[in-house]
């Protein structure tokens, strides 16, 4: 199925696993379970070239706001940059 054996990135046993991927295209996300072959050293992910045809599809859709197939899960949101400096503030400056 795949033409590596071991991780191509070092050389560690990979394992078929169910994986969650999430895909981006334009302001949207979709995730989906997949079967990959996960490195059992590094965590690298080595998907089958039709998975991967796959993803390309599901991001076109997403691009294109066809949505058939895709069910609605909870909503996705940008860090307001505000806040997210509110928190990476050093501990001194902070209360308490
Ligand atoms: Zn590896």
């Amino acid at each position: 199925m795949l033409p590596f054996e071991k991780c191509p990135v070092c050389g560690g046993e990979l394992k078929e696993k169910v994986v969650e991927k999430i895909l981006h295209g334009g302001k949207h996300t979709a995730i989906l379970q997949v079967t990959a072959e996960v490195c059992l050293h590094c965590g690298e992910r080595l998907y089958d070239e039709d998975v991967v045809k796959l993803f390309k599809k599901i991001r076109n859709k997403l691009k294109r706001q066809d949505l058939i197939g895709f069910d609605p899960s909870g909503q996705a949101f940008t860090v307001d940059k505000e806040w997210l400096n509110k928190q990476m503030q050093p501990a001194a400056n902070r209360v308490g």
